[in-house]
């Protein structure tokens, strides 16, 4: 198999919206990934921060096997033991409380929050929603017209609801548009599309308590922050607040497709009977690869390996002098290399060159989520790397002197 020949497949096979990516992947294991023509990278990506075990993890592998032999799919008009250990699973990791519904993906997790907050809306006279400019809460109809990117969300509105778009960050600005007309609030504890960007110390604070002040519902979309990805099973915990709403996804199922909503206190009692479903929800192969995701985090103390691996590799990286690169932010593994404004296709290229995936999330910045797994020998492999990766940067940014007009005089 040809990675050009693939290449062209898809191009003429799929929809154009994800354009064709440059790298064929055929295989991997723990954090390595390898590609059509042969080619080893470090995987600091982790398919958009969902690997939380690396890749051919043996007891993902065996409770995902295991289960398709047995019973692969039940429908939500059957109850099956591995959605209910997870459903479990996680109110524990949640302190013991909390009602939860399984999806298939972020967006959907959103949607089901969506949903129970226009619930509570209407039972309460509270008519509009608010949400962070730059925000990103998924693709379908409903988590777009909460997500805070004008590119991503204009060409398909206007929406059925009225969303208010606050900075992020800016907990006055959040308490000026907070309401008891708002029924709810979206937030992201840092903000991962945008480019891994954290909010000052205290705002979930801050929110939680403007929430409480007027009795709004805060919803923390934690779809790629929770599940160890900042060394805290929910980033949420970092600032010790509760959201009435928690939504998760990507790291959860480890590669299988889920995504979770969980109420907490009386937003776990919105739902009426026939109110929210869905065919593949609570799907035990997704529930068994889920609860080894957690089982394996717990075992091996992945938590304080995601915080110890990622100081080490935000302060090397940190320590890098070079001028595409301005700062490095993000917490645990979950980080950002911010450079100058246009360099992140360049350096991810360059990345990928010297053997190393990571994601040109914003113009101005790569992000690096990979493996919870990930060692110190190689988050140090990166950083040792890094400097030259920019070198090898700025040298194809550089404009091709054939190509430059004719100096004027
Ligand atoms: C990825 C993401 C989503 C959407 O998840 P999908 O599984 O792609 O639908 C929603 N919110 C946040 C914060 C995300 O990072």
């Amino acid at each position: 198999m040809s990675a050009g020949d693939l290449r062209k497949r898809y191009e003429a096979a799929f929809m154009p919206n994800y354009g064709v990516p440059p790298v064929v992947l055929t295989s991997g294991h723990g954090c390595v990934v390898w590609d059509a023509d042969g080619n080893e990278y470090l995987d600091l990506i982790a398919g958009i921060a969902v690997s939380s075990l690396g890749h051919a993890h043996e007891e993902l592998g065996e409770a995902v096997a295991n289960q398709v032999m047995s019973l692969a799919h039940t429908s939500n008009l059957f109850i099956n033991e591995q959605e209910v250990v997870l459903a479990e699973k996680l109110r524990e990791l949640l302190g013991g409380e909390g009602r939860v519904f399984l999806a298939n993906s972020g967006t959907e997790a959103n949607e089901c929050a969506l949903k129970l907050a226009i619930k509570y809306g209407k039972a309460n006279e509270r008519t509009y929603f608010v949400a962070a400019e730059n925000g990103f809460h998924g693709r379908s109809m409903g988590a777009l017209s909460l997500t805070g990117k004008r590119s991503i969300r204009e060409p398909f509105g206007p929406f059925a609801i009225d969303v208010r778009f606050v900075p992020y960050g800016d907990a006055e600005a959040l308490r000026a548009a907070v309401t008891d007309e708002c029924a709810a609030v979206f937030l992201e504890p840092a903000q991962g599309e945008a480019g891994v960007v954290p909010p000052p110390d205290g705002y979930f604070a801050a929110v939680r308590q403007i929430c409480d002040a007027t009795g709004t519902l805060f919803v923390a979309d934690e779809i790629q922050s929770a599940i160890g990805r900042t060394g805290a099973w929910f980033a949420h915990q970092h600032e010790g607040v509760r959201p009435d709403i928690l939504t998760l996804a990507k790291g959860l199922g480890g590669g299988l497709p889920i995504g979770a909503c969980v109420g907490f206190g009386p937003a776990g009692e919105l739902f009426a009977k026939g109110d929210h479903g869905t065919t593949f929800g609570g799907n035990p192969v997704a529930a068994a690869a889920a609860l080894a995701v957690l089982w394996t985090i717990e075992k091996e103390n992945l938590l304080d390996n995601v915080a110890a691996v990622g100081t080490l590799l935000k302060d090397g990286l940190a320590a890098v002098e070079h001028p595409l690169l301005t700062g490095v932010r993000g917490r645990g593994l979950w980080l950002a290399a911010v450079l100058t404004p246009g360099a992140a296709p360049a350096v991810e290229a360059a990345a990928r060159e010297a053997g190393f995936l990571v994601n040109a999330v914003q113009p101005d910045a790569i992000r690096i989520a990979p493996p919870l797994i990930l060692t110190p020998q190689q988050a140090r492999s990166f950083v040792d790397a890094f400097p030259a990766i920019l070198d090898a940067a700025a040298g194809a940014m550089k404009p091709n002197p054939e190509a430059e007009p004719p100096k004027e005089n």
